[in-house]
């Protein structure tokens, strides 16, 4: 997120600091319904519930502040969630630093392509929810092997040796 706005303000397109709020009002609504409705938490659903949703949020500020409409907007934010569904949360020695810090740049990068997707194709036909994909995101949180849920005891958490 704050990548993304940096990039759409002063960093680079320089929109108006209206339309970034409108945009950081959009992620705001993606980001409570997926706390509402799934969860925000590694502890409870991985990675793909912490950057996949952070990665929607962006995907819907990148959209809305470019006046995007809501169908746009709802179906970036539900490409980026959609291309994280199932990621786990392994942290390399149990610091949040690997993979974590490549994975935030990662989710915006996918944020901004999933704006372009969505800015792309005929809203109307695309074929998965935002609703969807957040159910999904619940589904998978609960079928999670608790090894993935930020307990540093599976994946690169394991694999990776620090000595
Ligand atoms: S891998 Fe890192 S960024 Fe992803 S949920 Fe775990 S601690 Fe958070």
């Amino acid at each position: 997120m704050p990548a993304l706005v940096y990039a759409l303000g002063e960093g680079g397109r320089k929109l108006p600091p209206a339309k970034i709020r409108d945009g950081m009002l959009a992620a705001a609504a993606v980001g409570y319904l997926c706390k509402h409705h799934a969860t925000l938490s590694a502890a409870e659903g991985g990675c793909q519930a912490e950057i996949g949703v952070a990665s929607a949020m962006a995907a819907a500020l990148v959209a809305t502040a470019h006046d995007a409409e809501p169908r746009v907007v709802e179906n970036a934010a539900e490409s980026a969630l959609e291309h994280h569904l199932g990621m786990t949360c392994d942290p390399v020695a149990g610091y949040v630093q690997i993979p974590c810090i490549e994975r935030c740049a990662f989710g915006a990068v996918k944020a901004w392509t999933a704006y372009a997707i969505a800015s792309n194709e005929v809203a109307a036909s695309h074929r998965v929810s935002l609703d969807q994909t957040i159910l999904a995101l619940a589904e998978t949180a609960r079928d999670m092997n608790s090894k993935y849920k930020e307990t540093s005891e599976a994946g690169l958490a394991l694999s990776v040796t620090l000595c």
